[in-house]
């Protein structure tokens, strides 16, 4: 099971939820503010390598550690994650920082 402690310290706990989960009737510019606005609020948030790790490792939608669900399916593919392989255990920081440094 995954530790999720680091919930307890998001920048997004009180925040608008639809902000991070995009009504799919929301389109175009309505839709890419909201993303915006969820990506600055993750962006000083201190616990976005974990964060992002999570969302890479479930392969959940909406914003996670500042990135979309569409940049993390392209990035996962680019970096040559093998998310499901049990051996490669619990992403490390390094993996997460390695990801920002490419996206
Ligand atoms: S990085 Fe963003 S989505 Fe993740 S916990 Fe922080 S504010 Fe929430």
């Amino acid at each position: 099971m995954d530790d999720q402690t680091w919930r307890d310290f998001a920048n997004c706990k009180d925040a608008d939820p639809n902000l991070f989960y995009t009504d799919p009737e929301t389109t175009g510019s309505e839709a890419s503010a909201q993303r915006k606005q969820a990506k600055a609020i993750c962006n000083n948030c201190p616990v976005r390598e974990p964060c992002l790790a999570y969302a890479l490792k479930h392969e959940l939608k909406g914003v996670w550690g500042a990135t979309t669900e569409r940049a993390r399916r392209d990035n996962r593919k680019r970096l040559g994650m093998v998310l499901n392989d049990p051996s490669a255990g619990h992403l490390s920081s390094l993996l997460t920082q390695r990801y920002y440094e490419h996206v």
